[in-house]
């Protein structure tokens, strides 16, 4: 029996030349942990060619959302981004991936810390009331090269605030933090820098990570995660590894 479906496609928002997001329709028997990463793919010379995408949609939404990098000469997103309404993608029956909470150990504050896409998985954990029940407060931190990749920012900022069911908790809970790398914007620098000077802490006045109190998401490039694997590493926190939960968890949004 094959592990793949083939899934319709509903709807493209291009948000960059390097950046699209698409939604397609879901199985009735597809089921995930927000967080989790599946594979999607396209037939490519009459086989499939599939690459992992952390799902952007919350678990209990009807249809699957992915947040898209375009390679202008990657095998499947030099395709991929030219898709349209009404065309099939394949989506993976299997769900899996590190950046679940129940990989933390308890803690009373969370911050998701993404660069580029790796925002995808965060978007469908901010949009989880479960995650709101075990923690205080969710930091959701975004770092791109320029402002106009700072994807979903209006739908976090206006959109979900205001969401029938879980708008209370974001009003309450949710902090969102924007910063970007190569143009002026609010916020500027790389997300390691601004932990390391204590900028972070001190624009959200809050205390900077403690082991006691902080658990930590990462998932970006990869020198993203190597300087704050350090940095956590070097204050005493622990990743989760061989099925032990940790203080903080990794998850590669690509390969670099
Ligand atoms: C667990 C996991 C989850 C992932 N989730 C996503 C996701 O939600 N969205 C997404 O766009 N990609 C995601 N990726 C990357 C994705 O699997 C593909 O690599 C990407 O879609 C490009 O595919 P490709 O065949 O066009 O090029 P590939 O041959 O796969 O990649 C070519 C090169 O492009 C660069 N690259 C690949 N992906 C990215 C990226 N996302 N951002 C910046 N540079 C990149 C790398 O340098 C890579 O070597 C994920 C990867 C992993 C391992």
């Amino acid at each position: 029996m094959s592990n793949l479906t083939k899934q319709t496609v509903l709807s493209i928002y291009h948000w960059t030349d390097t950046l699209f997001s698409f939604t397609c329709m879901r199985d009735p028997g597809f089921r995930f942990n927000s967080g989790q990463f599946t594979m999607v793919g396209l037939d490519i010379n009459e086989k499939p060619l599939l690459r992992a995408y952390s799902l952007a949609s919350a678990n209990y939404e009807t249809n699957l959302e992915f947040l898209s990098i375009k390679v202008p000469d990657g095998p499947l997103t030099s395709r991929l981004q030219n898709l349209r309404v009404g065309d099939l993608v394949y989506i993976g029956k299997k769900t899996t991936g590190t950046l679940v909470v129940d990989n933390l150990l308890p803690g009373k504050t969370l911050w998701l810390l993404s660069t580029g896409t790796g925002l995808a998985p965060f978007m469908s954990i901010i949009k989880d009331p479960d995650i709101y029940n075990r923690y205080e407060k969710i930091i959701l931190t975004h770092t791109c090269r320029f402002a106009d990749e700072l994807a979903y920012q209006k739908y976090i900022t206006v959109h979900l605030p205001n969401h029938e069911y879980i708008g209370e908790l974001i009003r309450n809970q949710l902090i969102y933090f924007p910063t970007v790398t190569r143009e002026p914007f609010k916020n500027r620098g790389r997300i390691t820098d601004l932990i390391k000077t204590g900028e972070l802490f001190e624009r959200l006045s809050l205390p900077s990570f403690s082991v006691d109190n902080d658990r930590i998401m990462l998932c970006g490039s990869p020198r993203m995660l190597c300087d704050t694997r350090k940095l956590l590493n070097d204050i005493g926190f622990i990743e989760y590894g061989n099925s032990a939960s940790g203080h903080y968890v990794v998850e590669k949004a690509f390969l670099g």
